[in-house]
């Protein structure tokens, strides 16, 4: 597939009006003949296009398609998601932006893809993702962060998400610490924050998501079935991506412009709004033990403060913790 070419025609046709078909292939520097093909895989891909031997060519609706250009035309960003890779394969988003952001990609670049094979959470642990209908992104940040304010970008990035979802399907998203995205009690999606860098400086981020978004019951392996859930199960309406991914991407922008400019502190303050933990009993799962405790505050350093079972207050940094059902 030459997703150069169709993704300037997309480009072309999401301008809305009538296109001439030698128009294209002059820009291009194609045959007309090209462009006709061009279309015709457009229309396979689900594009609805208008053709008139007189106007040219006309867009209609478009379909639910990763497409660079597709997804722009949803962004009113200055930065995030101006540069956006897609690749059909994958081994994973973030391998592949990390790649880029070590060849100096720029801050805001996002890597997409439909297939990935070795797509991962915290600690290697893997992350099922379904082709054509979850979104796997991978977002290459620059923040000028010491390495001890690196708790903050998940939260950063899950404020944003979960501002982002609740907006584009009114459903009550809540932010688990540190990483997760649920819905009535379960996972619609997560966030792997991984960094380059040495003690003193932060050379790169990449903030990766995955969301859980068309899925249906029978996409959830079984092992998953009682702790994730998709949008599609929780609306029973399917989500067009690109335009998820838009809004996405603008809320990304909105929040980490007010994190560079303002600081931690009004992020933190939309994480206390819309968290599911503070004054919750907890489980922290710790590398050789599970220890008991309430969950008291975020820091302003991102940690999770805890009081344990004897009264003492503990700093978490990173670590699993879950809920507890009966309090
Ligand atoms: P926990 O969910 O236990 O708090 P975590 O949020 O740190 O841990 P990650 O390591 O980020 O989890 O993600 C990997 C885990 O998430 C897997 O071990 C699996 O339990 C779960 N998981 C994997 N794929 C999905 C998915 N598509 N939707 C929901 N949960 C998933």
């Amino acid at each position: 597939m030459d997703i150069t070419t169709l993704d300037y025609i997309i480009k072309r046709l999401i301008q809305g009006s009538w296109v001439s078909g030698e128009e294209i292939a002059k820009e291009l520097d194609i045959s007309r003949t090209w462009v006709w093909n061009q279309i015709n895989q457009l229309k396979v891909y689900g594009f609805e296009i208008r053709s008139s031997a007189k106007k040219g060519y006309k867009l209609i609706s478009t379909p639910d398609v990763l497409f660079p250009s597709l997804i722009k035309s949803y962004l009113h960003t200055q930065y995030m998601g101006q540069h956006i890779y897609f690749f059909e394969n994958l081994s994973s988003t973030q391998d592949k932006a990390k790649e880029l952001a070590q060849k100096g990609a720029e801050q805001g670049s996002c890597v997409l893809c439909e297939f990935q094979d070795k797509g991962r959470g915290r600690r290697k642990r893997s992350w099922i993702h379904v082709p054509y209908k979850s979104i796997a992104i991978s977002i290459i940040l620059r923040p000028d962060v010491v390495p001890s304010q690196i708790m903050q970008i998940p939260i950063v990035i899950g404020v944003a998400l979960c501002e982002a979802i609740r907006d584009h399907t009114s459903l009550s998203v809540e932010l688990k610490w540190p990483n997760d995205l649920l819905v009535n009690g379960k996972k619609l999606a997560g966030i792997l924050v991984e960094m380059a860098g040495d003690s003193e400086k932060t050379h790169y981020i990449i903030a990766g998501i995955g969301i859980n978004v068309n899925l249906t019951e029978g996409d959830i392996p079984d092992d998953l079935k009682d702790i994730a859930t998709s949008i599609f199960i929780e609306t029973k309406k399917n989500i067009h991506r690109p335009k998820l991914i838009g809004c996405i991407l603008n809320y990304i922008e909105k929040w980490y412009n007010t994190y560079l400019k303002k600081g931690f502190l009004p992020v933190r303050d939309k994480w206390l709004k819309y968290n599911c933990v503070i004054g919750k009993e907890i489980d922290v799962h710790l590398s050789d033990m599970t220890i008991s405790a309430k969950a008291m505050d975020l820091d302003n350093l991102g940690n999770l403060i805890v009081l344990d079972k004897d009264k003492n207050t503990k700093t978490l940094m990173y670590g699993d913790i879950s809920i507890r059902t009966k309090n």
